[in-house]
């Protein structure tokens, strides 16, 4: 069915009746605010904004991952505190002549990933708009205290979890319509960029045992992030390049970009994080309980040395471009 017959309140009352309540939601979607019982401590509170045409292309996109996405970013924002998420309100904004059924979809795929995580949609906002827009805002819990990006330390360790550029070279591979579709990794390539898993379980107990000094999601690309962890916390750092985690797909399909996607390119959703030298063994025995693979990819330096990326020879690389930024260098 159309929007335009089925209408605003239409629409929000099939979201109502498909959403499932969840622990200390007195009123969720249907008053004019959410009532939620809480006496757990500490709040997060973080937004993220979707847009057609700047975020995604509904050309390769569906409802269902879009739906999945915009969840995803969100918890992989608590998850870079170190939080436990808990309630999401998602306001959207709809071209008139979309389905129903479409944006049905979309909820079907952020509830997919809503109930793994333990999440309660408890309400929104909906308008039409000219383009598909979702601005998706996530309540959680610090439990242990929330890890920020400034508390990295001269030589500290830096670490990130799964494997680095995957997203990027997925969008890449989608952009240029790739038709050897078969060969080995491409759909692992394209998941990854439609479904990023939030690194949550990582995240927390890196909190709760006090491993990580500081830490931010890499959303943006590698360099990019990293700069904003060193900026707020007073230091520069190397990277070595020959130690960045790469998936065997990546590896099968970068080509010519090598490692640059890895080191530049945004959406992968994976945890950056800084541990003192004295946790090392510590960090050592938690892994395991991690859930996720964590590399070791470089130390944090004197501010004046800035970021630089070493090849294996231990010397400087040159990268073009540090990262995604939404103004920068635009028309
Ligand atoms: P208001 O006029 O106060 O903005 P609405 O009619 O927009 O109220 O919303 C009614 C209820 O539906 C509220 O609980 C709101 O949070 C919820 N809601 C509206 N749009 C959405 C949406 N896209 N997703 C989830 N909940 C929504
Ligand atoms: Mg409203």
């Amino acid at each position: 069915m159309r929007l335009r017959e089925l209408g605003e309140f239409g629409l929000i009352e099939r979201i109502r009746k498909a959403t499932p309540s969840g622990p200390g939601v007195r009123l969720g979607i249907g008053d004019d605010a959410a009532w939620v019982e809480c006496k757990k401590g500490s709040l997060l509170v973080t937004s993220d904004l979707l847009l057609e045409g700047v975020h995604f292309n509904l050309k390769w996109t569906s409802f269902y991952s879009l739906g999945y996405k915009a969840l995803a970013v969100n918890l992989s924002d608590l998850a870079a505190m170190g939080g436990n998420p808990a309630y999401l309100t998602l306001s959207l904004g709809i071209p008139v002549d979309f389905k129903a059924e479409d944006v049905e979809q979309f909820y079907r795929g952020m509830r997919a990933l809503a109930s793994r995580s333990g999440v309660v949609l408890i309400g929104g906002d909906t308008s039409a708009a000219l383009r598909f827009f979702i601005s998706a805002t996530l309540v959680g819990f610090a439990p242990y205290g929330a890890i920020t990006r400034s508390g990295a330390r001269i030589g500290d360790h830096l670490y990130v979890t799964g494997t680095l550029g995957d997203s990027t070279l997925g969008l890449h591979l989608l952009k240029r319509r790739e038709r050897r579709a078969g060969r080995h990794g491409f759909s692992y390539l394209l998941s990854r960029h439609h479904f990023p898993t939030a690194r949550l379980t990582a995240g927390a107990l890196l909190a709760r045992e006090k491993l990580a000094k500081a830490m931010i999601d890499v959303s943006d690309g590698l360099l990019q992030d990293l700069s904003h962890i060193c900026t707020a916390s007073g230091v520069g750092a190397i990277v070595y390049q020959d130690a960045l985690p790469l998936s065997a797909a990546y590896r099968n399909w970068a080509g010519r970009k090598g490692p640059l996607y890895a080191l530049t390119g945004g959406e992968d959703y994976e945890l950056l994080f800084c541990v003192r030298r004295r946790d090392r063994q510590r960090l050592e025995r938690f892994k395991k309980r991690l859930g996720v693979r964590i590399t070791r990819i470089g130390e944090c330096r004197p501010i004046e040395e800035g970021i630089r990326v070493l090849n294996s020879a231990g010397e400087p690389v040159a990268v073009p471009v540090a990262g995604h930024d939404h103004f920068k260098g635009k028309n």
